[in-house]
């Protein structure tokens, strides 16, 4: 059986990130990333908006609030010392009606709180100027918010791991995990390791990872549909950057927006529906065994009593094409439905406690021998680089390596 110090589990930015912050920090110790796809990269950070995030929403003082702002310009300098692409394009927080200039302006010194850089609150014309074909009373500029593609920063992360003597094991679908003495025997579809520590970054499945381990704190992952559209070519060019709503308070998503890829395509979403599947990524995905999951959980009661109206709309958006269309005519009038094709989608992981509070921050569990990644939603792609530093301090302070 072949022996490690660390096992990672999962090969998303997440647990690609620590990965190389782990061999950088301890170049003799034995690490392996285990990956049940065939490529990394392939779920969460494979199909998310591609946006670096400037740490606008999140409550001061959290770690989506550090880790953002912080990610923000860490991930930038990884990019230029690494060769990978982004643009800073800026993004637009729209206020498309008088209801929503207080919240905008809270959201404005939510984002100074948390020490955003270059902040703008702008009227109308300011608005036009900057994206000519959005409408809106009021919007929050934010120039530090940019675009990249994070498959390519994640591949970049692996294979740095790799050259500091690393080993990704693609294709390794992770089983069974027991507890032993001296650390964790882990059996995967091709085959049984033994490890000292473990890593949990399993994104969507991580709570299951975690279950093995009694390693939950009652925490369960609920995954959440985004459904985007392309822009056709020929609209595209009506978005310059990133143009979003003004985002409930109480939810963790963004509401439907425009954001510019890096390729320069422009998409539209993502909204946020419950999925039938943690890794479904078509509407008629469904997974029997974890819906039985989800239905039996009392948190998902408890949420469903609290945002069943919210949820309702977002199920009716996903349905019914013209409903999605008028929330994004909210923001640009012009766009029609013949504008937008080429649906895709991601699913969210999004933690929920037993009573059914929706987990905003970040959440990291340890036990003596694991770690466990449980709630790394949006913005955690931007902010890859301080989690791992993160995790790789717990590390130092918590295994004797
Ligand atoms: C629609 C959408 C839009 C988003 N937009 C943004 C954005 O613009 N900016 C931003 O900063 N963040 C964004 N996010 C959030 C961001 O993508 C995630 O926070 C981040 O990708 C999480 O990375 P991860 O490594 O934790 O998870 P993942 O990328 O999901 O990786 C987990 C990995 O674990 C593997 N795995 C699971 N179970 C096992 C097992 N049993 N054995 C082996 N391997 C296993 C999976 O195959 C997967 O590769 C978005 C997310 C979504 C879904």
């Amino acid at each position: 059986m072949k022996k490690f110090d660390i096992a990672i589990i999962g090969g998303g930015i997440i647990g690609l990130a620590t990965a190389m912050r782990l061999a950088e920090g301890f170049p003799d110790r034995k690490v392996i990333v285990l990956e049940k796809e065939d490529d990394v990269a392939l779920h969460q950070t494979g199909h998310n908006s591609g946006v670096i995030h400037a740490g606008i929403y999140y409550a001061p003082g959290s770690q989506k609030a550090g880790f953002c702002y912080s990610g923000n310009e860490e991930l930038r300098r990884y990019c230029d010392d690494y060769g990978i692409k982004y643009e800073m394009c800026g993004k637009l927080i729209v206020a498309t009606h008088d209801t929503e200039v207080r919240a905008l302006e809270e959201l404005h010194d939510r984002g100074v709180a948390n020490g955003v850089p270059d902040l703008e609150v702008v009227g109308p014309e300011r608005l036009r100027e900057i994206e000519p074909h959005a409408a809106g009373v009021m919007a929050l500029w934010s120039p530090n918010t940019g675009i990249i593609d994070y498959r390519a920063v994640s591949a970049s992360y692996a294979e740095r791991f790799v050259t500091f003597g690393g080993e990704l094991s693609t294709s390794t679908e992770v089983l069974n995990i027991a507890a032993t003495q001296e650390g964790v025997h882990i059996v995967t579809t091709k085959e049984e390791i033994y490890a000292a520590k473990l890593i949990n970054c399993a994104g969507l499945q991580a709570d299951q990872i975690a279950k093995h381990m009694d390693a939950t704190n009652g925490l369960r992952i609920l995954p959440f549909r985004g459904e985007f559209f392309s822009l056709k070519p020929e609209v595209a060019r009506m978005v310059n950057g990133l143009i979003y709503p003004v985002p409930d308070p109480s939810m963790p998503f963004l509401g439907v927006h425009f954001t510019k890829r890096i390729d320069g395509t422009v998409e539209a979403g993502p909204n946020a529906v419950l999925s039938f599947a943690r890794e479904g990524y078509r509407k008629t995905d469904f997974n029997i065994r974890e819906i039985l999951g989800i239905l039996t959980y009392r948190g998902f009661w408890g949420m469903s009593k609290t945002h069943w109206l919210s949820g309702l709309e977002e199920q009716y958006r996903s349905w019914f094409k013209y409903k999605f269309v008028k929330s994004l005519q909210k923001l640009v009038p012009e766009i029609s439905s013949q504008d937008i094709w080429r649906p895709s989608a991601g699913v969210r992981a999004q933690c929920v406690d037993r009573t059914g509070k929706l987990i905003q921050d970040f959440a990291i569990v340890e036990r003596s021998n694991s770690i466990h990644v449980l709630n790394a939603p949006s913005p955690a792609a931007t902010a890859s680089l301080p989690i791992s530093d993160h995790i790789l301090t717990l590390v130092k302070e918590s295994w004797d390596l």
